[in-house]
């Protein structure tokens, strides 16, 4: 894979329970948290802009590594649904990966977290997205890329979107958050006045209504993020 590279190379220093990540499978030795051949299959991904159809309005441009399927998947569920947080720094190096192909030319990036309810991140087992963004700010920054992670949005309590249909879960997205007032992204780099690209993290996108929601609450402090970087697009997606 191109961009930051060497990413699965941090996984020999994992030790995990022996079952692979990705595929369920028991794997000989059981000292790695993915398999090799899951290895093979989420190193063959490249990151891509993705927009869902129908893109909700104020969808800024998203960029995905690949569909939500297979070992991607089942890595995604190990890390937020039984805990596996070792899976955080591999899973926010190919993270890290999305956003170099999304800004290219190499801008300084504040990365912003698409924020989860308290509950939400109990249930999952800690602030998930907060982690794997800091791993993949570690990777870029490692990476020679001016970056920063902010948290300029919190989310409000909010029922439980499973239950909702496409145009509910809009309605709840758009009421679920808050930003702080005034935040401005701090303009970081060596020369101290590079304006940031501001990109919106997420695990997977889906209708793509959490994201816009996000978006629209930053474009009401003057700030919007220019793009959006997340692991996984649901299978409805297609590229643009
Ligand atoms: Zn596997």
């Amino acid at each position: 894979m191109p961009g930051v590279g060497g990413l699965w190379s941090d996984l020999a220093d994992l030790v995990l329970p022996a079952d692979c990540a990705g595929c369920g499978g028991r794997q000989p030795g059981g000292r790695h948290g993915v398999c090799p051949s899951c290895v093979t299959e989420l190193e063959s991904h490249r990151p891509h802009p993705v927009r869902p159809t129908p893109a909700p309005p104020g969808l800024p441009p998203c960029f995905a590594l690949g569909p939500y399927a297979g070992a991607l998947r089942g890595a995604l569920l190990a890390y937020k649904e039984r805990g596996r947080h070792g899976l955080a720094r591999p899973l926010g190096a190919l993270l890290a990966e999305v956003v170099a192909v999304a800004v290219p030319g190499g801008r300084p990036v504040v990365l912003v977290p698409v924020p989860d309810t308290a509950a939400a991140a109990r249930a999952r087992y800690g602030d998930h997205l907060g982690r794997l963004a800091r791993h993949a700010a570690a990777r870029l920054a490692g990476a020679g890329w001016s970056v920063r992670v902010e948290r300029p949005v919190r989310a409000l309590p909010r029922p439980d979107s499973v239950t909702l249909d496409s145009a509910g879960r809009a309605e709840a997205a758009a009421s679920a958050f808050r930003a702080r007032p005034a935040w401005r992204p701090v303009p970081v780099g060596r020369r101290g006045a590079v304006e940031p690209v501001v990109v919106l993290l997420d695990d997977i996108i889906t209708t793509g209504s959490t994201i816009a929601a996000v978006n629209g609450v930053l474009a009401a402090t003057g700030r919007s993020p220019l793009v959006a970087a997340v692991l996984a697009a649901t299978v409805k997606q297609h590229h643009s």
